[in-house]
């Protein structure tokens, strides 16, 4: 996710970037669970969802239930763990404060009826029973009928004046790690989601007013003069999600073999904006190793933050403008390497990927310095900004706590949060350049991100490739970083 924040009256601007990697998502998509889903967006806002998910038990123990994340519940009313912090409240719903949640209707598993439960502070799990235990490297398909509520609201998941936000929208398996699921809860701060790399084959049916962008491939779209259907195909992507609208129009333009397409209203510079796209593309390309996918989606929307990433498809927010705007689209499109190809728990360790994502940003000006952007200029005044937020936080509020390694719910506010993931981050990955110089940091990224391509990743893999390509030790200087040892100071 992208944050614009105002602190402490100083409007800081997040400046947050070899061709010969190939990877290959026909070959690693066989081995992946695939979710067909049937999905109707109706008109008063609610939409239908039938999902059948064929799921392999790839871990070592024996599956007695499968859980799944229920993300609309953290937008019902009463809802414990909020979608919006109270300062954000009035930005993110400026029609009054409107609430959705979405309801299990029933679920199946290898076509029997089956019981479910909820869990979680506020029933944001759903738990399938399965029939029998299922053993590892077994399969089994569940399928579940769901009917999503969609709040008015200009988020992830929420309709606005312009656009229809449909993320994190369906019932998605949690991630199974060290004997268990990962069942984080929603949280107001960064970007509180974990998935694996699956399939989706989609059939989406809409109100024909509406163009939609989408994760994917739509491979045909029919319209019977009320409604148009969409068939959609993702493989090897971590989530789906869709944006749509009465007023989009759409440039598009293609790089590398990949479709841009910019989705937008309002946009007298929508060449410029389809061209950031386009370049951020071809410098990560070039400088990580090439996005896989043969889409991707750029997409003006209502949201409440600067923008946010899912597979093949990035927000922008409407109310972000000029060189910000542009800036936003480099950050969200870096996420495409950094959360969509190799992934992370981003409740957990929010500042391994977005981190890398600020500091992708600066390797993108550095490649591109038509852009206008100093960079050099641009380190020294995130790290001046950093000393600076530090120093007041400590005078005002108290010991500051500067720690990384953090839950989202850990950090104490909102700026602290973005700070230490954002601002810090992109401070450690610069330092961790300068310290082992930039062929060796170039190797050590695109090593990363061939190594660990469609899988999930914790700090210890980076600094374990890092270590092996630099053939140096490096997990005390980064855990220097990460425990919040280090200390930061101005530069002139
Ligand atoms: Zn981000």
């Amino acid at each position: 996710m992208k944050k614009v924040l105002l602190i402490f009256a100083c409007c800081f601007l997040f400046l947050c970037g070899c061709g010969k990697i190939e990877l290959n998502i026909n070959k690693v998509s066989k081995d992946l669970n695939t979710y067909t889903m049937e999905l109707t967006y109706n008109s008063d806002h609610t939409l239908i969802g039938k999902q059948k998910l064929n799921y392999k038990n790839k871990t070592d123990t024996f599956l007695k239930k499968l859980c799944f994340h229920l993300y609309p519940k953290a937008f019902a009313e009463g809802a414990v763990n909020k979608p919006v912090s109270t300062v954000n409240i009035n930005k993110a719903y400026p029609n009054g404060v409107d609430y959705g949640d979405v309801e299990i209707l029933s679920a199946n598993v290898n076509g029997q009826t089956s019981e479910f439960t909820y869990s979680g502070t506020d029933n944001n799990i759903l738990n399938v029973t399965l029939l029998q235990e299922l053993e590892p490297l077994d399969s089994v398909q569940v399928e579940i009928e769901y009917k999503v509520y969609v709040p008015n609201i200009n988020h992830r998941f929420g309709y606005g004046n312009n656009t229809v936000n449909m993320a994190n929208f369906y019932p998605v398996v949690a991630v199974f790690e060290n004997g268990e699921f990962v069942l984080d809860p929603y949280n107001s701060n960064g970007d509180p989601f974990y998935s694996d790399c699956s399939n989706y084959d989609v059939t989406l049916t809409v109100p024909n007013t509406y163009t939609v962008a989408s994760t994917g491939v739509q491979e045909k779209v029919t319209d019977n003069g009320e409604q148009k259907t969409y068939n959609i195909k993702a493989n090897c992507v971590r989530d789906f999600a869709f944006v749509m609208s009465e007023k989009f129009e759409v440039a598009e333009q293609s790089v590398d073999g990949v479709k841009v397409s910019y989705y937008y209203y309002d946009d007298e510079n929508f060449e410029e904006s389809l061209k950031a796209g386009v370049d951020a593309v071809k410098t990560f390309n070039k400088i990580f190793g090439k996005y896989p996918y043969s889409t991707l989606s750029v997409v003006k929307s209502n949201f409440v933050h600067g923008g946010m990433e899912y597979p093949n498809l990035i927000y922008i927010s409407d109310e972000v403008e000029g060189s910000d705007y542009l800036n936003v689209i480099v950050h969200e499109t870096a996420h495409q390497w950094w959360y969509g190809v190799v992934g992370s728990n981003a409740f957990r360790y929010g500042w391994l990927d977005e981190g890398l994502t600020e500091y992708s940003t600066v390797l993108f000006y550095e490649e591109n310095p038509d852009y206008g952007v100093n960079t050099e200029e641009l380190i020294k005044n995130t790290n001046n900004s950093y000393v600076t937020f530090v120093d007041l936080y400590n005078e005002v509020l108290g010991k500051i706590d500067t720690s990384m390694n953090r839950h989202l719910d850990e950090y104490n506010t909102e700026p602290e949060y973005v700070y230490m993931a954002y601002v810090k981050g992109l401070l450690l990955f610069d330092n961790l350049r300068d310290v082992v110089g930039k062929n060796k940091f170039e190797e050590a990224i695109q090593t990363y991100y061939k190594t660990y391509a469609f899988q999930n990743v914790t700090p210890e893999h980076l600094i374990g490739i890092f270590e092996k390509v630099c053939k140096t030790e490096l997990k005390s200087y980064i855990n220097s970083w990460v425990e919040g040892k280090v200390v930061i100071i101005s530069m002139n």
